[in-house]
């Protein structure tokens, strides 16, 4: 069964939110189509990301349509400008929710576990990985295309629940999202056997073609890592970003002029711990 529910809000924005893990209570968890938002051409119509050609105040009107359709309220924004590393950086200050938005340079993942503190990662391709350890209400959120799956961002960001607060992996239920799948994503052998000399289990995620190139299952990847690394369920959304042209941008598919989607994540409260 797929695991991202697409919710259509009264507004008009059109979203992913994963049910399993909001069933716990006391989280909110998106990732955004291109549906119901303002923007035009390529961004059209829902871009929820800056650093684009985009026009910004469609952009801050988009997100906060994302916002009102999701229900989020009172938050302060913990976005990572990434870089396709392995970097995976914690909130745990209350001072910071001073700030409106905290822009972390040099990450590709972040964890928290402070209420009204939202999550944001972007994606046209690339995965979102979503972490949540209900048991020490724990939340996190990474970005891995093939560089960052090839550097173990998923299992990295396992480790830095576990360093910061004391999460165990045999709690925290992962989910990885929409995003470039078999069916699309071609590599160069270059890449491939770059691949294979960090993952030994390369081979059991991707094909080689008659023309020498291969198809490689980039989500089948990160769900072995993620269950080598001991976390306890691991979901998988079977939507494909290059094949949903109407529901999502690609980078590939539109040859890098395109838009983003958001993938955020948020613990509201209201939820006693280990509940
Ligand atoms: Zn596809």
């Amino acid at each position: 069964m797929e695991p991202f529910s697409l919710e259509k809000a009264e507004n008009g924005v059109w979203y992913f939110s994963i049910p399993a893990f909001e069933r716990y209570g006391g989280l909110k968890t998106f990732f955004t189509t291109r549906i119901g938002g303002v923007s035009t051409e390529e961004f059209t119509s829902l871009n929820f990301g800056g650093y684009t050609r985009d026009l910004p105040q469609n952009v801050a009107e988009n997100r906060k349509r994302v916002m009102e359709a999701v229900g989020i309220h009172d938050y302060t924004e913990g976005f990572v400008r990434q870089v396709h590393g392995d970097r995976v950086c914690c909130i745990q200050s209350k001072d910071i929710l001073e700030e409106k938005t905290l822009t972390i340079n040099n990450a590709d993942g972040i964890t928290t576990n402070l209420e009204n503190m939202l999550l944001v990662t972007l994606h046209a391709d690339c995965l979102a990985l979503y972490f949540f350890d209900p048991v020490k209400g724990v939340i996190a959120l990474s970005h891995a295309g093939w560089r960052g799956t090839s550097k173990y961002i998923g299992p990295k960001t396992v480790d830095k629940m576990q360093a910061e607060f004391g999460s165990d992996p045999q709690d925290i239920l992962a989910a990885i999202g929409p995003g470039i799948s078999l069916c699309c994503f071609e590599v160069g052998p270059e890449v491939y056997e770059e691949f294979r000399s960090h993952f030994p289990q390369t081979d059991r995620c991707a094909y080689r073609k008659d023309n020498g190139k291969y198809m490689m299952d980039l989500k089948k990847i990160n769900q072995i890592q993620l269950e080598e690394a001991g976390v306890s369920e691991v979901l998988v959304s079977g939507y494909c970003t290059m094949c949903e042209d109407k529901l999502l941008f690609s980078h590939r598919r539109d040859q890098g002029r395109t838009g983003r989607m958001g993938a955020g994540m948020i613990l509201t409260g209201g939820r006693p711990k280990g509940a």
